[in-house]
């Protein structure tokens, strides 16, 4: 019988390993980027067009190839960085693998320039699916310049599973920035479909930070330093009182590596503790540095997870320091204490005079005030009034008095909801609703118990007032007495320039978009003006997170991040007129039954349910 084994032709096997090496483009610019720092380059360009989908171009003013070593580099398992198994517990270099090239010149169109200094002319390559087409002679500056075009054009599975130019665009920025914040002694250029998105000068780390996540990142950082025996820890945190709701600058680095690791995570997580809500996520830029040979980076072929060897001993330095460092620089955390007494005291205020509180007594005590304070929004908004809550029907109910509600409801319903409600049952319901444990509405219908969660219910309210005016334009103004002046970095203000004109169509108003500090002159009314910064921080965070995953409209994502950020939560205290309100927009909703995120929304108890009870 014939043998049937047969070794892989080298493009078969450059396709298969480019499968782990390439996930998506942001992997190609990490890979191109971190051979330009092993090349020992000091001025790194990123060039990208359409989220990378149609270009990716690093150039670096590195030590360059010689001919030959150019066309080697293209080879799988070829790399100058190691030479030995040994050198593998002693890696100083970004790569190791010799696969990046291989696997990337794989699965796309790529076109190589490069020169040694002490050479006088340069090579240029171009390689489609593993194949050298054509191999020149350049004249080029010193260094060299990859570019990497349509990409995955001979794996339409992999293509088609690219997300939007955004999205990709976005997962980009974080490889770039991972890259950024371990050589701020590296000047880094960055331009997408032509325009600059960021340009970093040489500096320190510090000012690095600053650069890419904007000036008032300065103020905020609280430095962190430690030399143990084990491991020389350096970086910053942010102080507690901006700690985020979304996971946002989080950072740890081994000997100048962008790692993720939740357990050390936990271990800065474990610092903040008392100084932060636990639903709120701490800022941190950490840069460790271990003995090369105590730490093992192979184990993922993306190399983000590390397995360190004294992992318990790293854990509890790095609790202590950070714990330390806050202490040290004499922060003071900013929370609402008084609703929350089960609060410790805090490290920081440990051995130290106690501060009182602020107490102030308001003559015009407003329970709804009191809960949307002592939810913990930290710096968030407040809902000053009843009447500034009831603001957040505007729009909806604009020409409806709330005693005309029962009419305007019955209408809409009988278009969609049909049977749920007759007059009578109207009648029942408006006569009677009451808050169960500050989150249910209850009332009465005539097949039993209506039982709404406020938090939901107002979720899908607004959405669907939202929705309707970002396509018709019609959102209420709020023209702000005294503009607001804002600062937003790079990213931040891109995310806002891409949602523009959703914004402005529900009543937002900016005077311009260009620079770092963004002047608000309009908000929608349901927005307060106390909470404006948090909403559009959210906002942004949010929207960047991942709403856009590429399947829903802008439309459909700002509504939701908006109903989310803004509705009433549960824990709030509502009058009886909200109750009512609530009610009353709820049913006036196209679909009342599901909140945006699919969840319900409400639910019958019917009088046989509760008839059961009783038998
Ligand atoms: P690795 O980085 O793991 O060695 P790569 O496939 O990324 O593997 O690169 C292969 C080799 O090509 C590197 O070892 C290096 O010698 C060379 N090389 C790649 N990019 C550059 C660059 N920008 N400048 C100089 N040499 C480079
Ligand atoms: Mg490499």
């Amino acid at each position: 019988m014939a043998d049937i084994i047969k070794l892989l032709p080298d493009h078969v096997a450059n396709q298969i390993a480019a499968g782990e090496v390439v996930q998506r483009p942001a992997s190609v610019v990490k890979e191109l980027m971190e051979n330009a720092i092993d090349a020992g380059a000091s001025t790194i360009k990123l060039i990208i067009k359409d989220g990378g989908k149609t270009l990716i171009q690093v150039v670096d003013d590195g030590m360059g190839m010689s001919e030959t070593d150019a066309r080697l580099s293209f080879e799988r398992h070829a790399t100058s960085k190691i030479t030995s198994a040994q050198d593998l517990f002693n890696l100083h270099t970004k790569g190791f693998r010799g696969e990046a090239l291989a696997s990337i010149a794989a699965i796309a169109h790529v076109d190589m320039q490069t020169r040694k200094e002490d050479s006088e002319v340069g090579v240029q390559l171009k390689i489609e699916g593993s194949k050298i087409v054509s191999q020149e002679v350049v004249a080029t500056p010193k260094g060299t310049s990859i570019s990497v075009k349509n990409l995955f054009f001979n794996i339409p599975a992999r293509r088609n599973f690219l997300k939007s130019h955004q999205v990709e665009l976005r997962h980009i920025t974080d490889e770039f920035h991972r890259v950024a914040l371990v050589h701020p002694n590296i000047e880094f250029h960055f331009y997408n479909n032509g325009s600059e998105l960021f340009n970093l000068p040489k500096t320190k780390h510090r000012q690095r930070i600053a650069h890419i996540f904007g000036n008032r990142m300065e103020d905020r950082l609280v430095p962190v330093n430690e030399e143990t025996e084990v491991v020389k820890i350096s970086g910053f945190v942010c102080k507690p009182e901006f700690a985020k709701k979304s996971r946002g600058e989080q950072f740890f680095f081994a000997n100048d590596r962008f790692i993720k690791s939740p357990y050390l995570h936990h271990a800065v997580t474990a610092a903040f503790e008392g100084l932060i809500k636990s639903d709120m996520y701490p800022g941190y830029f950490l840069y460790l540095e271990v003995d090369p040979s105590s730490i093992d980076i192979n184990i993922h072929p993306t190399k983000t997870e590390v397995k360190f060897d004294d992992e318990n001993t790293l854990y509890a330095i790095l609790r202590s320091t950070v714990k330390h460092s806050l202490g040290q620089f004499n922060v003071a955390p900013v929370l609402d204490f008084d609703h929350d007494p089960n609060l410790d005291t805090p490290y920081a205020y440990k051995e130290k005079d106690a501060i009182l509180p602020r107490v102030t007594v308001d003559a015009s005590f407003n329970p709804f005030k009191e809960t949307s304070e002592s939810k913990g929004m930290g710096k968030s908004f407040q809902k000053t009034s009843v009447k500034g809550w009831e603001g957040m029907y505007e729009g909806l109910d604009k020409d409806i008095d709330v005693e005309e509600f029962s009419s305007v409801v019955i209408e809409s319903e009988s278009e969609v909801q049909g049977t749920l409600y007759t007059d009578e049952e109207v009648e029942e319901r408006l006569a009677a609703t009451f808050q169960l444990r500050r989150k249910y509405v209850m009332s009465t219908v005539r097949s039993g118990l209506l039982v709404i969660h406020q938090n939901r219910a107002h979720e899908r309210i607004l959405f669907e007032k939202f929705l309707g005016e970002i396509t018709v334009k019609e959102g209420v103004s709020q023209q702000l007495l005294f503009p607001l002046e804002l600062t937003f970095n790079k990213q931040e203000l891109a995310v806002l320039n891409e949602i523009k004109e959703s914004l402005t169509n529900i009543g937002f108003a900016f005077e311009s978009l260009e620079h770092e500090t963004v002047k608000v002159t309009g908000v929608p009314l349901v927005v307060p003006e106390s909470g404006i910064g948090t909403v559009l921080d959210r906002l942004i965070a949010d929207y960047m997170e991942g709403f856009n995953d590429g399947t829903l409209s802008q439309a459909e994502v700002l509504a939701k991040v908006l109903s989310k950020n803004l509705a009433i939560r549960t824990g709030e205290v509502l009058d009886q007129e909200s109750q009512l309100a609530l009610v009353n927009n709820l049913f006036a909703c196209k679909e009342p039954s599901l909140s945006p995120f699919q969840k319900i929304t409400y639910t019958i108890v019917s009088e046989g349910d509760i008839d059961k009870k009783f038998s």
